[in-house]
């Protein structure tokens, strides 16, 4: 049989009727601890920590979803970024870049530093800027993120994977904004593809869970060992959540997406708005390199309002629609100002250095119909 569609497989692995009892929805085992025939004998799973039969379906789904050989999930994120890191000792390097996730700049500088780790921020997109991070210090580890949060800045994977190569580094990246299903790192030879599951894999805004995927069966063996050692797991019930969320990725993403470009065109047109960011707009200066490594361009747009910071609060707070919050990847809209919300731990100078203005607003765009969620941004401009 020829390879099925990502569509398929989902649905297939997420509906295996259960041997036992013929269920076609996986069964929550919310049991931490699993009977022994004879001591240090036992079938699949022996302890929840370490595996459990709800979390190994969504593992599989997560695998088949990034075309990967190995999936691990995790109660948040933050603890599948831990994780990678977990492949590191004290005096490895790590190159990355300057506009990364808040809470993955907040992990280097607080904790992974404590550790011995030590990092760069670099202008990653730039080959001669990495190609030189790199020749000056001996470097485990380039991560990075495509696109980035909330500039949508794309970065080339495809040259990311073959400079961090030649100088015999691992690569990761967060690929949260797109999902699985609009871009697969791993198809690059990225050796390891984060997620926040919370955002579009879940796509309900009802757990808070992450994910790695690797192809690489040497360094899967010290994850899962770093996995269990370390122990943020996800519950059971979190994996059913996220086994139902899904099943319906491809429906999900495809509306994201269509939904985002329509309101990002509409956006660009209206007399109140400066700028509109977004991979999808032929204006975008990412629109190339954003059609040769990724199959949509996702639900995210960021764009700059012609208001000041009280002008941009009346706009914030003028939505009906729009949910005011941090967050991002679920069915519903969500808005927020980066400025003073998901990147205010982020120093003034630094933030208007690379771009992020009171004035900035970023939206996950979700699944209601196109026309009400552009109503509904129009009533809250005219509110500027
Ligand atoms: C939310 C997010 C994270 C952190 O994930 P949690 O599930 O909140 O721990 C990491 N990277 C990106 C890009 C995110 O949006």
């Amino acid at each position: 049989m020829s390879k099925r569609s990502l569509d398929t497989e989902l649905v297939y692995l997420g509906t295996r009727p259960c041997p036992q009892t013929g269920a076609v929805c996986p069964p929550i085992y919310q049991s931490s601890t699993f009977a022994q025939e004879a001591p240090g004998v036992y079938r699949e799973f022996d302890y929840t920590r370490t595996d459990n039969p709800t979390r190994s379906v969504l593992q599989g789904m997560l695998a088949a979803a990034e075309n990967a050989k190995h999936a691990l999930a995790f109660a948040s994120g933050m603890g599948a970024i831990d994780c990678i890191f977990g492949l590191l000792e004290a005096g490895d390097h790590v190159v990355t870049g300057d506009d990364i996730y808040g809470g993955t700049y907040r992990y280097l500088t607080d904790i992974a530093k404590t550790r011995g780790v030590t990092f760069e921020f670099i202008k990653i997109d730039d080959e001669a800027t990495l190609r030189g991070a790199l020749s000056r210090t001996k470097t485990r580890m380039v991560w990075f993120e495509s696109p980035t949060n909330p500039l949508l800045n794309l970065v080339d994977i495809e040259m990311v994977v073959r400079v961090a190569k030649e100088f015999g580094c691992w690569t990761a990246i967060d690929n949260t904004f797109m999902s699985s299903y609009f871009q697969k790192p791993l198809d690059f030879g990225v050796d390891f593809v984060m997620h926040s599951m919370t955002k579009y894999l879940n796509g309900h805004s009802d757990v808070i869970m992450g994910a790695v995927m690797t192809n690489r069966t040497d360094c899967y063996e010290r994850l899962k060992f770093v996995q269990n050692a370390v122990g943020a797991t996800c519950s059971p019930f979190d994996c059913f959540l996220a086994i139902r969320g899904m099943k319906t990725l491809g429906v999900r993403m495809r509306a994201h997406a269509e939904n985002a470009l329509k309101v990002a065109q509409w956006l660009e047109g209206h007399e109140k708005i400066e700028r509109v960011l977004y991979p999808g707009l032929v204006s975008s200066p990412h629109h190339e390199l954003a059609k040769k490594q990724m199959s949509g361009f996702g639900g995210m747009v960021s764009f700059y309002l012609k208001a000041d910071l009280e002008g941009t609060k009346r706009f914030l707070t003028g939505t009906e629609l729009f949910t005011l919050a941090v967050s991002l990847g679920g069915v519903e809209s969500l808005i927020e100002q980066p400025a003073t919300m998901t990147h205010f731990e982020m120093p003034k100078e630094v933030r208007e250095a690379v771009g992020i203005g009171d004035n900035l607003v970023r939206a996950s765009i979700g699944i209601e119909d196109a026309d009400d969620l552009i109503a509904d941004l129009d009533q809250a401009l005219a509110k500027i």
